[in-house]
């Protein structure tokens, strides 16, 4: 059957992974020191298994016990880190290399220049999100982690004294009607309200150009890691058009019954999807869909 496949301009690593890949393959090339991460790198799974097939280690700083660091190389990842666990690597003997992403720095400092000014931090994002955990493990005092309207309208009525002088920044990765739809349930009390929107562009124009091709496909298939927030929102996003979508982490799982009797199907990945994994999942639709009626 003949298959039109459209693979996003947007498809691959974004400039902060393509920065942090390019800081770990640097540090390993020659290096006979001990380089390590301070968690995965990035949010796939199968990059981060070829970085480790090349001498690179997985460290877990959050706990108790980390080991011996005396003179190792310990890489931010692009996600950034709190403050408190960069001081605890550091105590530790690391040298500590910092491949945080230029946007999740722009949002950090963004927040404390808020917190700083006497505003109350509000992060509309993911709580468990480590660029979230980075950015309010930066500030002095507590911030509030929001993730939609609905906890917005709560917590204001949880919390009038709080937020009387509120400033709002966002994860990077969080699609624009989210958090304009946060910072509008603020701007329905009166508040002090100072608003940074700190969202990446290059993630926005991925999330743009997935709603573009929606138009035009019959099956989207997102491939990306499944710890990986953008990904996912990129497949949520283009499910709530209304069209076929599918969300695979490897192009292997991409099945004869998964694109029978698509016709259009577009490919997109998120911003942690290496060019040759999206080159795989073109391949496998042209050779599943040669072998279809
Ligand atoms: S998605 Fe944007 S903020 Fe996140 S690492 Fe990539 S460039 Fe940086």
């Amino acid at each position: 059957m003949k298959v039109e496949i459209e693979v996003a301009r947007n498809s691959t690593f974004c400039p902060g992974v393509q920065r942090a890949i390019k800081i770990v393959e640097a540090e390993l090339s020659g290096s006979k020191k001990i380089i390590y991460t301070a968690g995965p790198i990035i949010h796939n799974p199968e990059v981060v298994k070829r970085l480790e097939f090349l001498g690179l280690r997985l460290l877990d700083p959050n706990k108790d016990q980390i080991p011996e660091l005396h003179g190792a190389t310990v890489i931010i990842r692009s996600h950034g880190i709190d403050l408190a666990t960069e001081e605890k690597l550091k105590k530790g003997g690391a040298i500590v290399i910092d491949a945080t992403c230029p946007n999740v720095k722009r949002a950090q400092e963004a927040a404390k220049a808020l917190e700083d000014r006497g505003y109350h931090v509000i992060v509309v994002g993911s709580a468990k999100h480590p660029e979230v955990i980075s950015i309010v493990g930066r500030l002095s005092r507590k911030a509030t982690v929001i993730e939609n309207p609905v906890q917005a309208r709560k917590w204001i009525c949880d919390n009038q004294e709080l937020s009387k002088r509120v400033g709002i920044i966002s994860q990077t990765t969080i699609p624009q009607d989210l958090f304009q739809s946060v910072v509008e349930a603020f701007r329905e009390h009166q508040i002090e309200l100072a608003v940074r929107d700190t969202r990446c562009e290059s993630v926005s124009r991925r999330q743009n150009e997935a709603l573009e091709m929606c138009k035009r496909v019959d099956l989207m298939i997102v491939i990306g890691g499944r710890n990986s927030s953008n990904t996912a929102k990129l497949a949520e996003l283009c499910k709530d058009t209304g069209v076929e979508t599918i969300h695979v982490e490897d192009p292997k799982e991409i099945e004869r019954k998964t694109i029978a009797g698509f016709r259009r199907i577009g490919i997109i990945g998120g911003a942690s999807t290496p060019d040759w994994q999206i080159e795989e999942g073109v391949k496998r639709i042209r050779s599943l869909a040669a072998r279809q009626p």
